[in-house]
């Protein structure tokens, strides 16, 4: 669960939508106090020797626009609801029951129904033998589905899909953010890491993808894994309960704050990462106390004929010569750029940008070095992910440290500021 954004193409998909989004109509912008105590300051260069040699192009850069979700305070004091897609598309459910403790109820088309046995079939849906377009189902206590056995804090919302029953969560945000911590980090992490990441699964909900009308997030690693009170943790939830309403903003706008399981000893420009985006908070910084636990460290080897297999596509003659790193980031991470496949005709073909050269390498993070052995090569990497943004191991480390919430999330997202997305 620490693996977040593998895929370079989900990455970079993600990247597209973002920057394809529209104006930002983001108000919040007063920041919680981000003084730090003069103990803590004196530690701060340790943990802040960001890369600044390309600071001027990244003073030039605007921050990209975000739509921010609709989403819905109903009533003054309560925060904000999100729509959470559990189930849809083709993969919407034909056949799911419904339960709570001490019961619940479904409401569709002013009628109430006490059975909560829901049917799909040839693009009917029906609840208690009766066709439905639209339900809510209610109840006190969390609403288990079977389809998972996983329970939902909120309202659980059925439509007649084209391919099944789409069933969405309309949670409250705080409630969301507990389940995705949860089912993201589990229960571990020390106490200001876990405090940093509420920080960020809240600023997520912000930064939308398109996820069509039904609802606004996922409930996949596309958006963030959420499992509604599964395996939920009180340490966890204290976490989020001290940072509620508070997200990362970049210029009044909340921040793209993407994060990986760790880093390999620093983190690698998004940049170098997706397709050239410059993002200004996502720059290369260096923390050589990161853990490499979780997978932080490994090895990949491939003889020639696996080589040639896996990449006949990118060569002339069917055939692998060679593997070679053409350049690491140009703004100083050891995180590889580019990457040069020879053929044994002596066609080269270039792969560029470390999201693609993970996919292409079948490899878990594009910090790595060649090492050509007889018959193939060896892979040697550090860091799990894509590198960019936030490190969870990394952030675990500082936390141990005895750095606060703020200094982590500072110091992984250089020029941002902490601030509240809603009135609470
Ligand atoms: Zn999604």
């Amino acid at each position: 669960m620490l693996f977040k954004f593998a895929a370079g193409t989900r990455a970079i998909a993600f990247l597209a939508l973002l920057l394809l989004c529209g104006a930002v109509a983001f108000s919040a912008v007063s920041c919680v106090d981000d003084s730090g105590t003069s103990e803590a300051d004196s530690q701060i260069p340790e943990i802040s020797q960001y890369e600044e040699s390309r600071e001027t192009v990244y003073a030039e850069f605007e921050a990209p626009a975000f739509t921010v979700l609709p989403l819905r305070p109903e009533q003054e004091d309560r925060s904000p609801t999100v729509d959470v897609g559990l189930s849809y598309g083709n993969r919407a459910l034909k056949k799911l029951e419904l339960s709570a403790e001490g019961g619940a109820m479904l409401v569709c088309g002013g009628s109430v129904y006490k059975n909560l046995a829901v049917v799909w079939e040839n693009g009917v849906m029906y609840v208690d033998g009766q066709p439905c377009v639209k339900a809510c189902v209610r109840s006190e206590a969390p609403i288990a589905l079977s389809s998972t056995g996983w329970s939902y804090e909120g309202e659980i919302l059925l439509t007649c899909g084209r391919y099944g029953i789409t069933v969405v969560n309309r949670v409250d945000i705080e409630a969301y953010v507990k389940g995705v911590i949860s089912a993201e980090i589990g229960a571990d992490g020390s106490y200001e890491s876990r405090k940093a990441f509420s920080v960020i699964c809240r600023t997520l909900v912000y930064v939308a993808k398109d996820h069509g009308e039904d609802f606004d997030l996922c409930n996949r690693n596309c958006c963030q894994s959420y499992r509604g009170t599964y395996h939920r943790d009180e340490t966890n939830d204290k976490a989020v309960d001290e940072t509620k309403g508070m997200v990362l903003t970049y210029n009044g706008a909340p921040c793209l704050v993407a994060y990986s399981s760790s880093h390999g000893y620093n983190s690698c420009s998004s940049f170098a990462a997706w397709v050239g985006a410059d993002i200004p908070y996502l720059r290369v910084v260096r923390y050589e106390n990161e853990p490499l636990d979780y997978g932080g460290q490994w090895e990949v080897t491939y003889t020639y004929e696996q080589l040639s297999k896996r990449l006949k596509n990118y060569t002339v003659t069917g055939q692998v010569k060679s593997v070679s790193i053409a350049e690491t980031d140009p703004y100083g991470s050891s995180y590889v750029y580019r990457i040069n496949i020879t053929d044994t005709a002596g066609n080269v073909r270039e792969i560029k940008y470390g999201g693609n050269i993970m996919d292409v390498l079948g490899i878990r993070c594009a910090n790595f070095t060649i090492e050509n052995v007889s018959g193939g090569i060896i892979i040697h990497g550090i860091g799990n992910g894509h590198g960019v943004g936030y490190s969870q191991r990394g952030g675990h480390q500082l936390g141990v440290e005895g750095y606060s919430f703020e200094d982590i999330l500072y110091f992984y997202f250089p020029g941002t500021a902490i601030a509240p997305c809603y009135d609470f």
